[in-house]
């Protein structure tokens, strides 16, 4: 039986980013895939926005790694060549009762230290994109777009050069702790077992799953998992804007909002829609109740423009009438359970935070 330093399962763009950090403090370093190829769940079926960190509390995990990622990603973006794009975004306010809101949204940005945001009136909104209606708007400079696929290859490459490797088709089965080691299960077409002494979880949408098949990990720990599907609808035509535009957030979630792609693709979304079963397929249909969100702040959005492009599934750990987690980063000391560290409900902002997840597991390993 191999027996490998660190295990990382899941070769999403946050299991990547875990397992190039490893490396790069000299851990010998394995990713388990279960699929076929890396990143072919959340991690493609999403928006690809690098977020400036705006919705978070303060002292929460996702306010305090969405802000230090976005700075790590965009250097590592600039370093390593990845097709990104700081394009900014407005947040708009279509009535006078959403102001308040765009209010709250400054005053929250600024206690986990997003200070760059500027208060915009309907003239000057217009002035940025002439095509909008708003009463009132935030501009944040700070966001940004950012190649996912190129992103993911990347931290594969540096893992690899490092002395990592991915194993795909590699799904682990179960784990269990046998002498200060685990001991994995892994299947596919050739089965295999090996030992480890790290174990990373990081398996996204089945995160919740492959901890409860962690062997002596307490059932209390482990949350319970939702699933809430984002749809995205494409636009046929060009869009007549070149900065993301959000409403005002919704509940478990931010709103229909466009968002472009680095070749100026259109789309809209994600709407939330909670779902018992994982199942990408896009319903033409739901596209009937985006007309009117959109056009309160793009009235001119043609009849018949919008035509379904993908989905993507946020892990919740949340039911839907609850309110919004924070990212669960459960380590050692956490569990109680040397060398194993699970990451659940890595939902929004996981792409822009990835960077400073892997650091913030790499730390929580050395500290134990
Ligand atoms: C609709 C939507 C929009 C989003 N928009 C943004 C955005 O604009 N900006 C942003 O920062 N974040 C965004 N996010 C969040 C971001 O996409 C995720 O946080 C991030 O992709 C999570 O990466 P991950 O590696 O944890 O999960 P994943 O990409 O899902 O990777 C997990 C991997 O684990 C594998 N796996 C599962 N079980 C096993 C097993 N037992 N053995 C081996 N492998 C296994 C899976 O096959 C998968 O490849 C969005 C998410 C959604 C759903």
């Amino acid at each position: 039986m191999d027996t490998v330093d660190a295990i990382v399962v899941g070769a999403g763009v946050v299991g990547l980013a875990v397992a190039r950090e490893l490396a790069l403090r000299g851990r010998e370093v394995w990713v388990l895939e279960a699929e076929d190829a890396i990143g072919t769940q959340t991690s493609s079926r999403n928006s690809e926005v690098i977020h400036a960190g705006l919705y978070y509390q303060a002292g929460s995990h996702k306010g305090r790694l969405c802000v230090a990622g976005k700075a790590l990603l965009y250097d590592y973006c600039a370093a390593r060549g990845i097709d990104h794009r700081r394009c900014g975004k407005l947040i708009v306010a279509t009535t006078a009762a959403e102001i308040a809101q765009l209010e709250a949204l400054i005053a929250r940005a600024a206690a986990i230290g997003v200070t760059d945001l500027v208060r915009l009136d309907a003239n000057e909104a217009q002035a940025l994109e002439p095509a909008l209606s708003c009463v009132a708007a935030v501009l944040s400079p700070s966001t940004g777009i950012v190649d996912s696929h190129a992103l993911m290859t990347a931290l594969q490459g540096d893992l690899e050069n490092a002395g990592g490797l991915v194993a795909l088709r590699a799904p682990l089965l179960s784990a269990h702790c046998e002498d200060g080691a685990f001991r994995l299960q892994v299947g596919g077409a050739d089965p295999i077992e090996l030992r480890t002494h790290l174990l990373i979880n990081s398996a996204g949408l089945g995160a919740v799953a492959l901890a409860r098949a962690i062997g002596g990990l307490d059932a209390a720990l482990i949350p319970p998992a939702y699933l809430a599907k984002g749809n995205y609808y494409a636009l046929a035509s060009r869009a007549p804007f070149s900065r993301l535009i959000y409403p005002v957030p919704q509940a478990a979630g931010l709103g229909v909002h466009l968002t472009l792609d680095l070749a100026g693709q259109a789309r809209f979304g994600p709407d939330v829609e909670w779902v018992e079963a994982i199942d990408y397929r896009v319903d033409p249909a739901r596209a009937d109740g985006f007309y009117a969100s959109i056009r309160q702040y793009w009235p001119a959005l043609p009849e018949h423009s919008l035509v379904p492009a993908y989905s993507g599934i946020r892990p919740k750990i949340q039911a839907p009438d609850e309110p919004a987690r924070d990212f669960l980063i459960l380590g050692p000391a956490a569990h109680g359970i040397p060398g194993l560290v699970n990451l659940f409900g890595i939902e929004s902002p996981g792409l822009t935070a990835c960077l400073a997840i892997g650091i913030e597991v790499a730390d929580l390993i050395t500290a134990a």
